[in-house]
């Protein structure tokens, strides 16, 4: 009898364990990890942040979505011991294990930015999200009385696809506190050091996304990289220069970027920002019963050579292949390479309006505005019809 621990139950995590017990040898034993009780849907976080979604909205009990042959543990993973085959943990005894799946997802990254952690509110997760919305919240209200125009000021930082769907979600956002305190104008500024967003769209679409973020009143700077942060300022060089000019905000967003789950590091495995390199098969090539899926891990694109960028997609398409691979695993029969093909790339500007890039089609359809913002439902939509089911989709 094989035992399949799955540490995570995120999309990767759950899309893993809801796979395997369908196809596992029955008597397989499967455990599925999480320090939460519930899934978050983390491509919506964004809309909690900007006070758009409520957090159950966002989530559902992991236990519900379950197959009856997979055990669920809350726990907390702190290291994985691979020389020894077992997991351990700061609230459980330690699990052995045959097959392990790496899947604890991401957290935000600071790269040791001088104040990023003290003065800025990074997402990563359903408390940091609340944190974000609660801070703009309070210090627009907070203006009547302060009168201290900072407070009316947001600055984003990073314009990656968190911080552009933050600032679409924000655009709503903003209209409604504006009424509600009887405040002037909000600004809302956002530094990219890039010299232009969304590189990974078409130009055309890229363009539609930074006119649309324009016309809403959201100053986008390119070019503009971020030096540190002070308590109510984003200090950043632009282009060549090496003169520090700041933006001025008592509410400031981190979004430059994720690493994958400390676990990773502290276990000691070989990686980059916790994000290890797996193999064709999503394993690990000294230790082929470790199976690496989601943003823990790193598959290699063929075409450019480096790491796929993480996605909710991505992490569903890998756990599908890792839960075959396991599975072949165990049956001693030959293991599929992963392939990725991607569907399509979409972001949200706000709740009805986007950018999208079909990849399914060739030639790749391009959609805008409120097209763009239906295949942003339908994509959501699938992702939580593997994860979940009908109970998935019911459930938000
Ligand atoms: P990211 O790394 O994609 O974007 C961070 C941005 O911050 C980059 O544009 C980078 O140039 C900028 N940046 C970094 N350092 C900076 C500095 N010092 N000054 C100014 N700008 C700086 O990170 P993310 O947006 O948090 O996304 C994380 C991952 O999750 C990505 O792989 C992304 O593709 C994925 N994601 C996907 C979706 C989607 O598919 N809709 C949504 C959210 C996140």
């Amino acid at each position: 009898m094989a035992h399949i621990v799955i540490l995570g139950a995120g999309y990767a995590g759950l899309g893993t364990a809801r796979k395997l017990a369908k196809i596992a040898p029955s008597d397989t034993k499967i455990d599925l990890i999480d320090r939460n009780v519930q899934h978050v849907e983390s491509i919506k976080l964004y809309q909690v942040a900007a006070g758009t979604a409520q957090p159950d909205e966002i989530s559902f009990d992991i236990q519900s979505v379950l197959p009856a042959n997979v055990n669920f543990i809350q726990a907390t993973v702190t290291k994985v011991d691979y020389e020894n085959k077992k997991v351990e943990f700061s609230d459980h005894e330690d699990l052995t294990y045959d097959y392990v799946v790496l899947g604890l997802g991401f957290r935000s990254e600071n790269f040791g930015m001088s104040g990023a952690d003290n003065y800025s509110y990074k997402l990563q997760d359903i408390p940091t999200a609340q944190k974000i919305y609660q801070v703009i919240n309070s210090n627009i209200r907070n203006y009547k009385q302060s009168q201290d125009p900072n407070d009316l000021n947001i600055a984003v930082c990073g314009a990656g696809f968190t911080g552009i769907e933050l600032l679409g979600e924000l655009i709503e956002t903003v209209k409604i506190l504006k009424a509600k305190y009887s405040v002037p104008k909000i600004n809302i500024t956002c530094l990219e050091m890039a010299p232009q967003i969304l590189p990974m769209f078409d130009s055309k679409l890229a363009q539609y996304a930074l006119d649309f973020l324009t016309k809403n009143g959201i100053k986008i700077m390119t070019g503009a990289k971020i030096q540190k942060i002070e308590p109510n300022a984003v200090v950043y060089t632009q282009g060549e220069s090496d003169t520090e000019q700041r933006v001025y905000a008592n509410s400031i967003i981190w979004t430059v970027g994720v690493s994958g789950s400390d676990v990773i590091k502290d276990s000691g495995f070989d990686a980059k920002r916790n994000r290890i390199v797996v193999t064709d098969y999503l394993n690990i090539a000294d230790h082929p019963e470790i199976y690496v899926v989601g943003d823990d891990s790193a598959s290699m694109d063929p075409k450019s050579g480096r790491p796929l960028p993480t996605t909710g997609q991505l992490a569903l398409a890998q756990a599908n292949v890792a839960a075959q691979n396991i599975v072949a695993d165990i049956k001693q029969q030959a293991q599929k390479k992963f392939v990725y093909k991607s569907k399509g790339t979409v972001a949200s500007l706000g709740p009805n309006s986007g950018i999208a890039e079909i990849q399914m089609t060739n030639p790749h359809v391009k959609l805008k505005g409120k097209m763009a913002a239906l295949a942003k439902k339908f994509s959501f939509e699938q992702v939580l019809f593997e994860v979940g089911g009908l109970k998935g989709i019911k459930n938000n």
